[in-house]
């Protein structure tokens, strides 16, 4: 079971061969980068060498233009190889795919800022905070927003900010008062009164380097406050949020592939042949498969819905619905994974323990399950009462 049946393209051809080349040297610093917690800057520098990260800039802005689809493929290409790495690039694509599709700014500084990404810029949302939790929960940014002048003065601070080592922009979500609202300001990584504070010490997804953003009365001009809403920003169709699912989908197969390696090689003397077999390994074996099956199958058709401009209107709860099955599936698959490789799969040296760990996080990333559950009952009830 692999992602093949869904490669439809020469240009996914094309990069995914320009990606697995990356593949063994991804794969050799995973250990280090979750041990050390350090950020896998060379994997990330890689990317943007071979012009990955410009890739979701569509072709008028120089870009690639590429679809929420080959987002996906790619994305969980990368995962596969090293989790850290895929998580944390994939927010870069996401946040530039849905950016320069929504055409969320105003269109100068949409031009200005797709100079920067052909140069090499990294940019990601800061938008969580201790205080309010998820944003997608709606609650009030405690980073606020001042007018002094003509520039906005931003203090507050952000944490699980992922790349923080080597974000070139960060979209800072603050509570503008003047306007009662939720403002995001494009802030430059130089900007005078920013730092980091390293608080990243969780046991999943180490390497990302989420750390706390901190910005102590930072001043941005008009021009970066880009986007204003009066609402949370959960309630648009997004499809480029997909680049989550494809990460934990990617960690879910390296774990397969890595247990279905192993029991076919594995052969304990207590039986003639391979544990691969056994009718206790095939039967996991077989679950695997079919968790990893729905999960893709869920993922990509709904990417394909979304690519489609006279299918989308019909996406109801699709998204949210993909990244629920994904996550969900993926969890089941690396432990399922765990149960065919044994006490083996626990050793500090064996990367199923790391994939155990890594996959977890999923659940905290967004949309959260219980929302997805309740919105789908909230569509299911809205529908009946309207018939
Ligand atoms: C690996 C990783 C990378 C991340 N990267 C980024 C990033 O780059 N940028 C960024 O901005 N954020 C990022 N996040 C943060 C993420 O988007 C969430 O904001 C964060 O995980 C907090 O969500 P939570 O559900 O754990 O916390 P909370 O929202 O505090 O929720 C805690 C608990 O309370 C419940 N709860 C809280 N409020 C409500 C409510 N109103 N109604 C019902 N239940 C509620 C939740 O269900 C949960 O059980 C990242 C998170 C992780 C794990």
């Amino acid at each position: 079971m692999s992602k093949k049946l869904f490669i439809t393209t020469d240009t996914q051809r094309d990069w995914l061969q320009k990606l697995e080349k990356y593949e063994d040297t991804f794969k050799s610093y995973s250990k280090e980068v979750d041990e050390t917690a350090a950020f896998p800057k060379a994997n990330i520098q890689a990317l943007v060498d071979i012009g990955y990260t410009r890739l979701t800039l569509p072709k008028e802005y120089g870009g690639d233009g590429i679809r929420v689809t080959d987002m996906i493929l790619f994305q969980e290409t990368i995962a596969s190889f090293d989790s850290a790495t895929g998580l944390s690039i994939g927010w870069h694509q996401g946040v530039v795919g849905e950016l320069y599709e929504k055409i969320i700014w105003k269109e100068d500084k949409l031009r200005t800022f797709a100079n920067e990404i052909l140069n090499g810029a990294l940019v990601n949302r800061a938008a969580s905070e201790a205080q309010t939790g998820s944003p997608t929960r709606g609650g009030r940014p405690g980073t606020s927003a001042v007018k002094r002048g003509n520039k906005w003065i931003i203090s507050g601070q952000k944490n699980f900010t992922t790349m923080s080592p080597v974000l070139t922009h960060f979209l800072v979500s603050a509570w503008v008062e003047e306007k009662q609202g939720i403002g995001f300001f494009l802030v430059n990584r130089n900007s005078s009164g920013l730092s980091i504070k390293e608080t990243w010490d969780v046991i999943a997804m180490r390497g990302t380097e989420s750390h706390d953003l901190v910005l102590d009365r930072v001043e941005v001009t008009e021009e970066n406050f880009v986007e204003f809403s009066f609402g949370p920003r959960s309630s648009n169709i997004n499809g480029w949020i997909l680049h989550i699912p494809a990460c934990y989908l990617g960690i879910a197969q390296a774990a397969r592939d890595y247990a279905v390696k192993f029991a076919i090689e594995h052969s304990p003397n207590s039986i003639h042949g391979s544990i691969s077999q056994l009718p206790n390994v095939q039967r996991l074996i077989g679950q695997m498969d079919l968790e990893l099956m729905k999960a893709r199958h869920f993922l990509y058709s709904t990417a394909a819905a979304y690519d489609d401009l006279s299918r989308r209107p019909y996406i109801t709860n699709e998204l949210a619905a993909a990244k629920y099955i994904v996550t969900n599936s993926a969890i089941t698959i690396v432990d399922q994974a765990m149960r065919i490789v044994g006490a083996k799969s626990l050793q500090m040296s064996n990367p199923l323990q790391r994939y155990y760990r890594d996959v977890r996080a999923g659940l905290h990333n967004p949309p959260m399950d219980d929302m997805t559950i309740s919105k789908l009952a909230q569509t299911a009830i809205n529908e009946a009462e309207n018939q």
